[in-house]
């Protein structure tokens, strides 16, 4: 299958570093499933081809990348022709994304609804799945959760009026169009458009894919960080897009290595959903370049609990043993995640692969997502059924990013419970009131109190 322009661009990385073959990395929480079979590794190297379009320099070694039976039997019946070692290849994956209504069909029964709008096509968002993600959806269940989070449906074309197309306003704090200077010491910088599967609640849906005027490339990484070297204020830059880790090696070793020669920058972060929808990216090669650029830290895009396969936690025991730590950002979103025993399974799950649940956020108001956002009270529900419940380290912050350019604001229940004389009175996680003795203090006085009220964004 041809892909989209961005493609011929984005995948062919040269000398892409692979690993070397028979350098298994052991999963104990998945002792079972998920690794393919051993004597696949014992196989003689073939010769070292120079070819670059060849799918690896050692034939078998992708197929030392964790498959689940549930891929491998998506891989038989969808692609029989395609090995294990060519699944297991990023750029084949990239290659093969399920991108139109034909392609969907072959692999999900479409529902009425999720045809309509396929067939429209011209909604908000590109549709692309990588062959791997597509593999965890249910064929017959247009309510799983994971399918809702890829698959259109009609609702994509409803705009309720207070969606906007940059509900974060972050246009209006860019310095230039992909870097967004918010908060005083740190960067948001957008390095690409393109992901290698599209989220239907995507916040940044004014911009991936190829849709609107921005352009990404090495001028316009230029630009971004000279801004970044004149201005020292700035000491964490968060690279972001798109999908950064969807760019060959070099080219995010370029940015890297160019961030980390600012002497003002001391930390460097890149959000990514890819362990999740592409864990094949994550080879040793790419482990071995990121953790050149130390401190290095990850944001990964975790959803639902059904995400958690051997192939992503094999792709984050990779990072994590590259000592990148790493943290998850989720999105609450109705009918797919929003309830307690979902959230907990997610985050016990991530705990187990090494990344620390770092911000659940409220849905942003983007076009076409009033089927996913919940009331803010379904968030505070969450966060109260897991603190005190669960491993602190479980509990994510809530936050919605507050439309107009706010930045996040965090939110939690309320576990004051009022004041008595000397004593502030709490609540704990199970609903008892415990007194603090806090003499000089005058929390919880009045709820409200501190507080200015204002409607829209106020600027002093
Ligand atoms: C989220 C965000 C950041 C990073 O915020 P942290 O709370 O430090 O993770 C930086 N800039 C912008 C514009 C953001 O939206």
């Amino acid at each position: 299958m041809e892909d989209n322009v961005c493609l011929g661009k984005e995948v062919e990385p040269p000398n892409e570093e692979t690993e070397p073959p028979g350098r298994v990395v052991q999963l104990s929480i998945f002792p079972t499933i998920g690794l393919t079979d051993n004597r696949s590794r014992t196989q003689p190297l073939g010769p070292r081809r120079r070819n670059r379009r060849s799918e690896s320099r050692f034939p078998n070694e992708n197929a030392a990348f964790s498959i689940n039976p549930r891929a491998d039997a998506f891989r038989r019946t969808h692609f029989p022709r395609v090995s294990t070692a060519e699944w297991n290849d990023w750029r084949w994956q990239l290659r093969n994304r399920i991108q139109d209504r034909e392609a969907l069909a072959r692999i999900i029964r479409l529902s009425d609804d999720e045809l309509k709008a396929v067939t429209s096509g011209r909604g908000p968002l590109p549709v692309a799945i990588t062959p791997y993600y597509a593999s965890l959806l249910d064929c017959n269940d247009p309510s799983q959760p994971v399918r809702r989070c890829v698959v259109p449906v009609d609702r994509e074309y409803f705009h309720h009026p207070c969606e906007t197309e940059d509900p974060l306003g972050e246009e209006k704090d860019s310095q230039l169009p992909n870097l967004v200077h918010r908060y005083p010491d740190r960067v948001l910088f957008l390095v690409t458009g393109y992901c290698s599967t599209y989220c239907r609640y995507c916040t940044r849906s004014r911009m991936v894919g190829n849709r609107g005027t921005y352009r990404f490339g090495h001028r316009e990484w230029d630009r971004a960080i000279e801004y970044i070297e004149r201005t020292p204020t700035i000491r964490d830059v968060l690279l972001s897009g798109g999908d950064p880790l969807t760019l060959p090696n070099d080219h995010l070793k370029w940015l890297l290595s160019r961030l980390r020669r600012i002497p003002h920058v001391e930390f460097l972060r890149i959000g990514t959903k890819v362990p999740v929808v592409l864990p094949q990216r994550v080879t040793m090669g790419l482990v071995r370049m990121l953790k050149q650029y130390h401190p290095l830290w990850m944001s990964i895009h975790f959803t639902h609990p059904d995400e958690l396969t051997p192939e992503t936690a094999h792709a984050c025991t990779r990072l994590a043993d590259a000592g990148i730590p790493l943290g998850s950002q989720t999105v609450l979103l109705s009918g797919v995640n929003d309830n307690v025993e979902t959230m907990t399974r997610l985050f016990h799950g991530l705990l187990k692969i090494r990344v620390k649940p770092y911000y659940l956020y409220q849905c942003d108001p983007i076009p076409g997502s009033s089927h996913f956002r919940t009331p803010v009270s379904k968030g505070l529900e969450i966060i109260r059924g897991l603190r005190g419940f669960t491993s602190g380290y479980a509990v994510p912050t809530y936050v919605i990013d507050a439309p107009g350019g706010g930045g996040k604001v965090p939110l939690l229940p309320e576990y004051v419970a009022g004041r008595d004389g000397d004593d502030l009175l709490l609540r704990n996680y199970a609903g008892d009131l415990y007194r603090y003795p806090d003499p000089a203090g005058n929390t919880g006085e009045s709820a409200g109190s501190g507080f200015r009220m204002c409607s829209g964004p106020l600027k002093e």
